[in-house]
This record gives structure tokens, sequence and C-alpha cells, in this order.
């Protein structure tokens, strides 16, 4: 397997400076177990009086920054939280287990969708948040209406605000849900994308192929770009692990940026992945295609978070795209989609050809 090398160094798993725990979560079993684990890890525990996360942040923004990356919060989803949103074309439901993410990626999209100090919160009440999904078996639109999905029934994606496997050794949270998911006696799947690759906890569970592991992968050129986060190695390390642990599996090739030497650097990057994954048995393997955008507020949030980023958000090749919600957003312009797209398709289809692409967007 050229240039992959399993037993490629992963990122440290990430200890939080302190651990924030509210009144209502330390009534949880999930949170006392997630203290617990912080705790003997050395994280400083401060237990709040009540529910409302407050915190005096420093004036500085760079020290707000850091300060909120630095830290943990467990806290109980209210049920606004846990009313759940489509979220196409990836899943017919976004499942929440935590929201944020202690990588610093310079395009991050929480940038976007998240408000306030980039604290990660994660959720106590996983009970109450798994015991709520039954309601929607059979309510999506994504898996009726994309051809080559109906067999993976109702899909529940959990990283639309986190990345459930970078907070896995502090929460547990995702090998419980996906126990939970092996256990139901349902038509549904669980989705995760992950730039971490500790899945260790993950490969003797019983997941009776109802999980889907991506790996959201970059070519190493961009990894400047990725601080925090796993080598792209041993993320397709960890995908192939997972695969041969009978999981189904994909590639979130993500965000596709168009930068000089993106042709050579996403070829290589597509025949790492079929080093890794073209002799697992009984392959199950999908790809997703998403290309860099951003938003005005999105590109606000991470020139403050990231000023010296080599990211291009200049506008150059980009067009304006108005969303169904009305905001406005920027993507490659429609040369480029097309080549970018022609080029991903033909190489896809000749290096991995067992893969089935989901989606181009
Ligand atoms: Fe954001 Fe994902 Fe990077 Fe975390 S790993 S900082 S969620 S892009």
């Amino acid at each position: 397997m050229p240039r992959l090398d399993p037993q490629a160094v992963t990122a440290k798993p990430w200890l939080p400076r302190r651990v924030l725990v509210t009144r209502s979560a330390r009534d949880w079993g999930h949170g006392r177990a997630i203290l617990d684990r912080a705790s003997r890890l050395g994280a400083e525990i401060i237990e709040l009086p009540g529910d409302r996360l407050s915190l005096p942040a420093p004036e500085d923004p760079r020290r707000a920054y850091a300060d909120a990356k630095a830290t943990l919060a467990v806290v109980v989803a209210p049920p606004s939280k846990r009313r759940l949103q489509p979220i196409a074309p990836s899943a017919d439901w976004r499942v929440d287990l935590a929201e944020g993410c202690p990588a610093h990626c310079s395009y991050c999209y929480l940038a976007g969708s998240l408000k306030g100090p980039p604290i990660t919160r994660v959720y106590a009440n996983l009970d109450e948040i798994l015991n709520g999904l039954p309601a929607y078996i059979g309510q999506g639109t994504i898996t009726s209406r994309q051809a080559g999905r109906m067999h993976e029934g109702t899909t529940f994606e959990a990283s639309c605000y986190t990345d459930p496997l970078a907070l896995e050794p502090l929460t547990g949270s995702l090998s419980a849900t996906i126990t939970w998911f092996g256990q139901w006696q349902a038509n549904a799947q669980l989705r995760f994308t992950s730039k971490f690759a500790d899945v260790e906890p993950l490969i003797g569970i019983d997941h009776a192929e109802r999980t889907r592991m991506r790996a959201s992968v970059n070519p190493p050129m961009f990894a400047r770009f990725e601080g925090g986060t796993s080598p792209v190695a041993a993320r397709l390390s960890a995908l192939r692990r997972m695969a041969i642990a009978g999981y189904p599996v994909g590639l979130t090739i993500a965000p596709i940026i168009a930068a000089e030497g993106w042709e050579a650097a996403y070829a290589a990057l597509i025949e790492d992945a079929a080093a890794a994954l073209n002799d697992v048995p009984a392959l199950d393997l999908t790809v997703e295609l998403i290309t860099h955008r951003f938003t005005a507020g999105s590109k606000a949030v991470l020139d403050s978070w990231y000023p010296g980023s080599a990211l291009d958000m200049s506008g150059a090749l980009r067009t304006t795209k108005r969303t169904k919600f009305g905001t406005e957003k920027q993507v490659y312009d429609a040369a480029t989609m097309r080549m970018l797209r022609r080029f991903f398709e033909h190489q896809i289809a000749d290096r991995l050809p067992a893969a089935r692409i989901l989606y181009w967007t």
C-alpha cells in the first residue's frame, strides 16, 4: 500500500483544559461517566450551579478562541435540540450527540452554523436523544429520492455539528450510539464522518452493518488547513480497519479545494484510498464530493479565528449562489465546478470501481 502506513501517527486524544458541567447534566449517568473520564485524564472539572454556561470571555479574540477550544461543556440537550432537522444531501435527519469540535480547520463549516465562542458541548442525556429516533423512521426524503440508497432505510447523520470520533475517548457517545443502532430492529442507518483515526473503541461493536463511517479526507498538501486532526494516511488506515470489521464505509472528499496542483494531489489521494480499500472483502463503499464554499458570515468568523490562513477565500473562481433559505454563499464558478466534477467522476470510476458516488455539491 504505497504512501499508506497502517501505523501512521494519529492525533493525540483531545484533553480539554477544563470541563464545565451543568447541574442537570450531573443527573445523567452518561454525563457523570464523561466527567469521570475527563477527571482521570487530568482535566479541571468545574461544576456549574445551574444550567447556563456563563463564562467570562477574555476581550482578546485570539485568547477567547483558545480558551473556548480548550473547554468541554457537559450539558443536557433540550427538547428543541432533540427535534431533528432534515439534512440533505447527506442523510434524512441530523442527530446531534455534541456540538463543536476541538480541531482547528481553517475552512470549518461550523463557523457558519454555530454561534458564540467555539466551546465543545457534549450531551449527557444520550438515552433521551436515542429514544426520540424511532418517531422519524420512514419519515425521510433523501433515501427515498436518491437511487441506490433505498436499502439504507431512514438515515441519521451524527457529524453535522461535531466530529464525534474526536470526542469519543472522553464521551463514549459514538460507541453507545453504534451499539444502539445495532440492536434497533428498524430499517435505519447511523452515519458519521471524521477527520480522526482512533477507531479502536468501535472495532468490536456488534454494529449489524447499521452504521456507515466515512473518512473525511483531503490531500496532505492541504493538511495545513486541518490543525489538530489525524494525518490523512491514518484516517485511511482507520477506514480500512472499519471496513474489515464489516462496517459500511465511505469517503467524504471535502472540502474540494481548487488550488494550484489540485489535480495531482487529488489523484494521489484517490490512489491512496484505493490502496487502502480495494482488497477489502465485500466492500460497501460510498463517496461524497463536497466543494469548498463559504458565506460572508463564515468568512468573517474564520478570518478572526485563523487570520494567517493561506486558504483562498478571495472570490477568485467564485460565483454567488442563493440558498433555499434566501442566504448567499460563495461556490466555485460553473467552469471550475464542471472541471472538478469531471475529474473526480473519472478518477473514482477508474481507481475505486466498487464505489458509489452519493452526491456532488
Ligand atoms: Fe470543523 Fe470538522 Fe475540522 Fe472539526 S474536524 S474543526 S468540525 S472541519
